[in-house]
């Protein structure tokens, strides 16, 4: 195996990876670093973040900079203010012994005057997001002309993010530019678009396969309804006590309303959200990193450039629409050699987007029960005795306190003991689950009697639906919605105030009828009330299906509007 040493890096640079206890450069640091180091090479690196991409584009680059001049001569762009320190930290240890290089980190919501003034003391490496940078120039208060290296870092994160424009205008308005570094863990059109127009014959590294998920997670999903998705996630996160992780939803709203219900349930979570100042971000943000926090749930755009090592476990709430954010969200976990689990809770017609994933990630997603009450209980108790097992007594003055507690305890037995102890931590937890529901979304053979068998088995509506569901998929109660002569038009209580979108409501609507969305035509939705054009033959299943049930703790209403 080929050393730090054997890559051609500055010595200086080398005994900072060996302080580091970096024994060989990984794979795609191999790869990257010897050719870099000439500087002049385009390249276009494909990997996922714990790659160890960072020093593979920072060691050449610290490398190459002359640090006895005192401007800008390289520049890394990124998606997000935590990948920007996070930059600046790694690059700080692996310049420790180079005291006159400098590094300078930019990046949007936090004082841009300090910025200038780090700018101005001189600098070799400067750090950015692009909308400070873009802010930066416009001020004057930094200057491209000299740059030679730039490195665009998660370019597909940025371009998802919008700053597309934006990196355009960098990359237009860096004329002395050597080489660019693109670094992104997936290849959509508009990279390899931004790279033909900017790059020259560019050196191209893959490292793992492209648009691939990690091989240290395991990728698992749970069938269940729409309107048991906020149970399931309890109890996923219950049966997998220590759990250290990130849930995922579409919506900023459903990502606060979960943290506040969790929240009063006992759990330790909060939410990371669009409309968080960045103090409270910070706030939330450190409190995960120091793992005060046990649970984090955030929207994909919230989430973007967190980079938290150590996660066990990526929740999806729901599926993202865009397969491609799956590998993001997924990527969180099982970094840097350790091992991670992805889960996803899906609905029963989303399968067709879990093969899409299949497809993208190269990986099966396998799919699981949703533990059962018991099933829970069970390994709670397991995770409490390991836990009882394991706590260290070698500190305490336990042994000052025996003999009144064995005085106390004179007349009750071990198992008495055990039991008592149980009951003081189990009690609630017990009961909650003493009568909990199967939530797996039940497979039924085609042909058989669906309502019949439903009701033999005494399950809910709600399978009854299931099962009229698979007739459709079946295609014999398909059809597709022609907008015209057969359809009505439905009124339903719900709107933009209980913080629906269009996509999400139709989503919603769907999930809970089990429907197909060819049955529906225009949706029309106000702050209170909508009104759904659907196929006539589907109106009845749907409002079987919605009316009367609980949204929020509020009743649904739905009617035919025609028919009123
Ligand atoms: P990155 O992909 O740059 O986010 O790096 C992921 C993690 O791997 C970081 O914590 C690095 O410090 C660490 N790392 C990078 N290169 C090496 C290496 N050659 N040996 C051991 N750890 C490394």
């Amino acid at each position: 195996m080929i050393t730090f040493s054997e890559l051609g890096l500055d010595e200086r640079l080398v005994q900072a990876t060996d302080s580091l206890g970096y024994v060989n450069p990984t794979p795609i640091q191999e790869k990257s670093i010897p050719v870099l180091l000439s500087g002049t090479k385009d390249m276009i690196g494909l990997a996922q973040t714990g790659t160890g991409k960072t020093a593979a584009f920072g060691l050449p680059l610290l490398h190459l900079v002359d640090e006895k001049q005192r401007n800008a001569q390289a520049l890394i762009v990124c998606p997000t203010r935590e990948l920007c320190l996070q930059i600046v930290k790694e690059l700080d240890l692996f310049k420790k012994f180079m005291p006159s290089m400098n590094v300078v980190a930019v990046y949007g919501g936090a004082s841009i005057g300090m910025q200038i003034r780090d700018l101005k003391r001189g600098v070799q490496i400067v750090v950015a997001t692009p909308g400070r940078l873009i802010d930066l120039i416009e001020r004057k208060a930094i200057n491209l002309e000299e740059i030679k290296y730039v490195v665009l870092d998660e370019a597909d994160e940025m371009l998802n993010m919008g700053f597309k424009e934006d990196i355009e205008f960098i990359l237009q308005n860096t004329p002395k530019k050597e080489s660019t570094w693109l670094f992104s863990a997936t290849m959509p059109a508009e990279i390899k678009r931004v790279s033909k127009k900017y790059m020259k014959d560019p050196f191209e590294i893959t490292v793992g396969k492209v648009n691939t998920a990690n091989k240290n997670i395991d990728h698992q999903y749970f069938v269940t309804q729409a309107q048991h998705r906020y149970e399931t996630l309890k109890r996923l996160i219950d049966f997998n006590p220590g759990m250290y992780g990130i849930i995922f939803t579409r919506t900023k709203l459903d990502a606060q309303n979960i943290a506040e219900k969790l929240t009063r349930e006992g759990y330790d979570i909060d939410a990371l959200h669009g409309d968080l100042s960045q103090p409270q971000r910070d706030k939330v943000m450190n409190a995960f990193r120091d793992k005060t926090l046990q649970l984090l749930i955030a929207t994909d755009v919230a989430a973007r450039g967190i980079d938290v090592k150590e996660i066990t476990h990526v929740i999806n709430y729901e599926l993202p629409d865009d397969t491609e954010v799956y590998t993001h969200r997924s990527g969180r976990t099982g970094r840097a050699g350790s091992t991670g689990v992805c889960m996803s809770i899906v609905h029963a017609r989303e399968s067709f987007k879990l093969k899409n994933i299949e497809r993208l990630i190269q990986s099966p997603i396998h799919k699981l029960e949703i533990p059962t009450g018991k099933d829970v209980c069970r390994k709670q108790f397991y995770h409490f005795m390991d836990k009882l097992l394991q706590v260290d007594i070698s500190h305490g003055d336990y042994d000052s306190y025996l003999p009144m507690l064995q005085e106390k305890f004179a007349d009750v037995s071990k198992e008495d003991i055990l039991k008592r102890m149980a009951a003081t931590e189990f009690d609630r937890f017990l009961k909650y689950y003493e009568n909990s529901e199967d939530l797996n979304l039940r497979e039924q053979r085609r042909g058989d009697n669906r309502r019949e068998n439903t009701r033999e088995r005494g399950n809910s509506r709600m399978d009854e639906r299931a099962g009229r569901g698979r007739e459709s998929r079946d295609g014999r109660e398909q059809r597709n919605f022609s907008g015209g002569g057969n359809t009505t038009r439905l009124f339903v209580n719900l709107g933009t105030k209980d913080g629906f979108y269009k996509s999400s409501f139709l989503q919603f609507v769907l999930d809970m009828s089990d429907l197909k969305k060819e049955v529906l035509g225009k949706i029309d939705m106000k702050e209170m009330n909508s009104w759904i054009e659907i196929d006539r033959n589907a109106a009845g299943q749907m409002i079987k299906a919605i009316d009367g049930k609980n949204y929020r703790g509020r009743k649904i209403r739905m009617n035919d509007a025609n028919s009123r």
